[in-house]
């Protein structure tokens, strides 16, 4: 049975599985009302307690299993310093107690910025929710972790907690994506991407939010693909998930060209990236370049995203170049 392809008692296995499904309990926890007193980051997106409780509780997991581990991860504890940001901090320390009694605010501080370490040559990268503004919405959103190792992805776990009945996904290299509902945790099964040849018959995928994707690009690009159906709107690494699950079959990302950006995050991308591809699809550059996870915490070697499930990938290229 394919099944067995899965080593589920390898000790990376493990905690990914458990960190990621413990990290979206507690996001689960926290009501909306909680959840809504968001705080703003630098940059201006958002940040709920559900994220900082989520990395505090996959950091403090990560210490146990694999000290040594450097983890790169989306937030920081730079927001508890303004007075609303101290209130936060109470909250946060209150749901991680719920799995952590006694735990200590300077305890959880400590445990969110282990995600502020540079890449090494063997790292872990968290986004303890991706796709904030979905998930404030009641749209989809997902708990990401991935293990790299040499600037390649060597495991990806992803929680989506709103897509079907809640799913949990499951990448190793070599060993293929597998995906099971996310009550019954061991009910695994292969995934694979769409069989779907015909540009023209394609179903694309794209974020929710306009402003995560220069849209009027996209729409360009689609009808020069003569894709005939309007593009499926949706936030998160969820997409990919949609995708390695053969539901999907292409998703991209454009960067605005004004916007100087510098490449994805690598927690915005690995998780996903690998299921996708280990469920036979493909994950390039718009150039259609190898992304390259050994630049920092960002894929700076890299232009925006293509993922497709590899019969679509090199029309979806040319149609870019034109
Ligand atoms: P999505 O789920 O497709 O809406 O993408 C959400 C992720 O996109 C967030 O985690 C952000 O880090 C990232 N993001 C937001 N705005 C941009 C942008 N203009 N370009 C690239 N990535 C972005
Ligand atoms: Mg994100």
């Amino acid at each position: 049975m394919r099944f067995m392809l899965l080593n589920f008692s390898n000790p990376e296995i493990i905690f990914a599985l458990e960190s990621v499904s413990q990290a979206s309990k507690l996001v689960a926890e926290v009501p909306a009302e909680v959840a809504g007193l968001s705080l703003t980051k630098n940059d201006r997106s958002p940040v709920t307690v559900a994220d900082l409780g989520a990395q505090a509780i996959v950091a403090a997991l990560l210490s146990e299993h694999f000290p040594q581990d450097a983890l790169v991860a989306e937030e920081n504890s730079a927001v508890f310093q303004t007075p609303e940001g101290k209130a936060a901090l109470e909250r946060v320390t209150g749901y991680v107690c719920r799995w952590r009694p006694n735990t200590s605010p300077a305890q959880v501080i400590q445990w969110i910025d282990r995600g502020t370490a540079e890449p090494k040559n063997r790292f872990w990268t968290l986004d303890p929710i991706d796709g904030t503004k979905g998930f404030l919405r009641g749209g989809q959103y997902a708990v990401a972790l991935a293990l790299i190792e040499n600037g390649e992805v060597k495991i990806g776990v992803l929680v989506c907690p709103r897509l079907r009945e809640g799913t949990l996904a499951i990448a190793v290299k070599g060993q293929g994506s597998w995906q099971t509902p996310l009550q019954k945790r061991d009910a695994f099964l292969p995934m694979a991407v769409s069989s779907r040849k015909e540009p023209s018959e394609a179903i694309m995928l794209r974020s929710f939010e306009n402003s995560h994707t220069d849209t009027a690009r996209t729409e360009k690009w689609t009808e020069q693909l003569s894709i005939k159906t309007k593009p499926v709107l949706m936030d998160s690494l969820a997409k990919y998930a949609l995708l390695a699950a053969g539901d999907a079959d292409i998703q991209a990302r454009f960067p605005f060209p004004e916007s100087g950006h510098q490449g994805e995050w690598v927690w915005d991308l690995a998780a996903g990236a690998i299921l996708v591809e280990e469920a036979g699809g493909k994950v390039t550059d718009l150039g259609g370049k190898k992304l390259d996870y050994a630049q920092g915490r960002r894929l700076s070697a890299n232009r925006g995203i293509l993922a497709t499930n590899g019969h679509l990938h090199s029309a979806c290229l040319l149609a870019l170049k034109s």
